[in-house]
């Protein structure tokens, strides 16, 4: 499996797995000429993308959906219930164009086999992924106001993961961001701290972990040095050797993972 993030925190979310000629994307938070024009110099041509998969209706997630949708509407635009509702009333896409699947129940996308788990955030139903395929495992959660065990049980198990690093609570509380901002960010359906989510590396990181990316870091309150530390203390912490950490950038393409599968080979 390959994976690249396209864009990564506040300002857009798009993130692409691709396994032999078949691509799906998690989020659609560029626009859609960006996400066109990122995905060619990626070397994904858009044929190849079967499915786009959401986590929630942030406009950071969403923002491309609509001219995407029209341009390629064979893409299947993937998501629970909710956020199909949320999503449609935002942008327009109409709800019947959505193919919906339940959060915890496995599903198939050409070679990919995927399950969504809840997570908390200020939203009605936001989700990460588990995004398997020739028994690879992508673990992805953005917006996680809290880890839980199902998170950190969904972590444990991959391979590869991008999982949240939002803020440094310091710099957050030390921010001219209104109180009730600051409550939001840091309360349980807000974001995760580089703190929070180094917790649940630290606890979760196993042998099979090759690849850590750290994404959606705040521009404002984060820095990625600070990041990628509490990451590799973390993951030193765990005795996890060997395992690629990178802090995404907001705005530039980065490959967080390009390895052939046992069965890829
Ligand atoms: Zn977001
Ligand atoms: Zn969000």
């Amino acid at each position: 499996m390959k994976i690249i993030s396209l864009a990564s925190g506040s300002t857009g979310n798009a993130y692409c797995a691709v396994s032999g000629s078949d691509a799906v994307l998690v989020d659609c938070g560029i626009s859609d000429r960006e996400l066109r024009r990122r995905l060619a110099k990626a070397g994904v041509a858009v044929k190849s993308v079967r499915a786009i998969l959401f986590t929630h209706n942030h406009a950071d997630h969403i923002k491309g959906v609509a001219t995407f949708h029209r341009r390629s509407p064979g893409v299947l635009l993937l998501s629970n219930m909710m956020t199909a509702e949320a999503i449609s009333a935002a942008t327009g896409v109409d709800e019947e164009d959505f193919t919906v699947f339940e959060n915890g129940q496995t599903f198939e996308i050409g070679p990919f086999s995927i399950t969504a788990f809840s997570v908390p955030h200020d939203v009605p139903d936001a989700v990460g992924f588990t995004i398997e395929a020739g028994g690879f495992r992508y673990f992805h959660a953005t917006d996680a106001g809290t880890v839980h065990t199902l998170l950190k049980w969904h972590l444990s198990r991959a391979d590869a993961a991008v999982l949240e690093f939002n803020h440094d609570p310091a710099m957050l509380a030390g921010s001219d961001r209104p109180f009730p901002l600051k409550q939001r960010i840091a309360g349980p359906s807000g974001h995760l701290s580089n703190d929070d989510a180094a917790e649940a590396v630290r606890e979760c990181a196993s042998p099979r972990l090759k690849a850590l990316a750290l994404a959606h870091l705040s521009q404002e309150c984060n820095v990625p040095h600070l990041a990628v530390d509490a990451a590799n203390r973390a993951l030193a912490e765990a005795g996890a050797e060997g395992v690629d950490v990178m802090a995404l950038p907001a705005d530039e393409i980065t490959t967080v993972y390009d390895g052939e599968s046992p069965q890829d080979a």
